[in-house]
C-alpha cells in the first residue's frame, strides 16, 4: 500500500504528518519567494525568518536563557563526539565520561584520540542494561567537563532526570531532546541530531552556555570552533532540515510544549511496558529503573517467534520494530511524533499475537 504506517523507527524517526503535508504544500514555492526554500539564499529575508523562528521556538520550549547559544551544525551527533573534546579538552587537563552504551563508548574514543579522558562509571558489566548509580560515579572536580548520554537509543535505557555534578555536564540528548522538560543548570553543552525528535537528518542542534563556550581551546580549525558559529552565520547552513525543524517545533508548541509532551510520552511508555510485563510471553530487557520512555526494548520469551512477530506486525501496519543488531530482540521507539494510537495498535497486536502463539 501507499498509506503511512505506524512507524516505530529508532531514527530517522517518524515526523508529524501535518508537518510533512505543510512541507509538501510549500515545496515548489515558498511564500512569495518564487522558488522553494531550498533554492534561495541562506542570507535572504525569507530564510532568515525561518531560522530565527526555529531559534525562538527552541529557546521557549526548552527555557533557554540569553546565556545559551543555539547552533545548527552538520556532521551528525557523531561529529560532536570529536568537536566537544577538540574545543573543551585542555592540553594539560582531562574530562570524565559516563559510559551507558555504544554511543558514549564512541564519544569516549574520540576524546581519547585528542587527550585524556577518564571513565567515571560504566554499565558495560551489565551489557548496558543499567544506568550506573550516581553515588558510584568517580568524578574529578578538575575535569573540564563530564560527558553523559542521557538516553541510550540502542539499549533502551535513560537517565532519570538531569544529574548534578561540580563541573559542567555535556550531554548527548539525540534521542530524548524535547521529550521532557530539562533542568538546564548542570549543563554546559547539549547536543542532538535532529532526526529523532526534531526533524530530518542533516542538522545537529548544539546548545552551549556562554560561560562554558568561553573556556574553549585556542587556535581551533575555523569550522570546528563553536565560537565561529556562535558569533555569526559563517557558511551555508543545512537550510532544508532547519526549515523542517522549525515546523516540528511549532507543532510541538501547538501540542502544549515539552510538559504536555512529557506527560503523553510517559503514558505511551507505561502502556507498552505494562503490556510487556503483564505475561511472561514478552520480556523487558533492561533494569526497570533505567527504562527509556523513548526506546523501549523487549523480546519474546520464545525468541524463535520473533521473525513471525515482525512479519505479522508489518501486516497490521506496525513497522520498524526490530531491535538494534547488537542487542537483538525488539525495539519500539516512541518519539514525540508517534501518536498514542500507534502504541495502542501495537499493544492490541501484542495481545492478539500472544493469543495466537502463546
Ligand atoms: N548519539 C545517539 C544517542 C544516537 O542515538 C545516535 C544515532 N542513532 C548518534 C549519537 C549518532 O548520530 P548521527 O548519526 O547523527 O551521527
Amino acid at each position: 500500500g501507499t498509506q503511512r504506517l505506524h512507524n516505530f523507527s529508532a531514527g530517522p524517526g517518524t515526523l508529524p504528518t501535518s508537518v510533512l503535508q505543510e512541507v509538501r504544500d510549500e515545496l515548489p514555492v515558498y511564500g512569495t519567494a518564487g522558488a522553494s526554500i531550498m533554492e534561495i539564499s541562506h542570507r535572504s529575508a525569507d530564510y532568515d525568518a525561518v531560522e530565527q523562528s526555529a531559534r525562538r521556538h527552541l529557546r521557549r520550549l526548552l527555557g533557554l536563557g540569553d546565556d545559551w547559544h543555539i547552533l545548527f551544525l552538520q556532521g551528525g551527533a557523531s561529529m560532536q563526539f570529536h568537536q566537544v573534546p577538540l574545543n573543551f579538552l585542555p592540553p594539560d587537563g582531562h574530562a570524565d565520561y559516563v559510559l551507558t552504551g555504544r554511543w558514549s563508548v564512541k564519544a569516549l574514543r574520540e576524546a581519547k584520540l585528542l587527550g585524556t579522558a577518564h571513565t567515571a562509571a560504566t554499565a558495560e558489566d551489565t551489557d548496558f542494561t543499567t544506568i550506573p548509580d550516581r553515588d558510584t560515579w568517580d568524578l574529578s572536580p578538575e575535569a573540564a567537563y563530564l560527558h553523559i548520554t542521557s538516553n541510550n537509543t540502542v539499549h533502551g535505557t535513560q537517565f532519570s532526570g538531569d544529574p548534578e555534578a561540580e563541573v559542567p555536564i555535556v550531554t548527548d540528548a539525540s534521542s530524548e531532546i524535547l521529550s521532557r522538560p530539562m533542568n538546564l543548570d548542570p549543563y554546559g553543552l547539549i547536543y542532538a541530531g535532529a532526526q529523532k525528535n526534531m526533524g530530518p537528518a542533516g542538522v545537529t542542534v548544539v546548545l552551549i552556555r556562554d560561560s562554558f563556550l568561553a573556556r574553549r581551546n585556542d587556535d581551533l580549525p575555523t569550522m570546528l570552533d563553536y565560537g565561529t558559529h556562535a558569533e555569526r552565520r559563517f557558511n551555508t547552513p543545512p537550510v532544508f532540515p532547519i526549515y523542517v525543524v522549525e515546523k516540528v517545533l511549532r507543532w510541538l508548541r501547538d501540542q502544549g510544549g515539552v510538559e504536555a509532551m512529557h506527560t503523553l510520552n510517559q503514558q505511551k511508555a507505561a502502556l507498552l511496558y505494562n503490556r510487556i510485563d503483564r505475561t511472561d510471553f514478552y520480556e523487558g530487557i533492561v533494569a526497570r529503573n533505567a527504562r527509556s520512555t523513548m526506546n523501549p526494548v523487549f523480546r519474546l520469551h520464545d525468541d524463535a517467534l520473533q521473525p513471525r512477530f515482525l512479519q505479522e506486525a508489518k501486516a497490521e501496519g506496525l513497522v520498524n520494530l526490530k531491535g538494534h543488531r547488537s542487542v537483538g530482540g525488539l525495539r519500539a521507539s516512541l518519539y514525540n511524533a508517534l501518536p498514542m494510537e500507534a502504541v495502542e495498535a501495537l499493544v492490541d497486536f501484542m495481545d492478539a499475537f500472544e493469543q495466537r502463539h502463546g
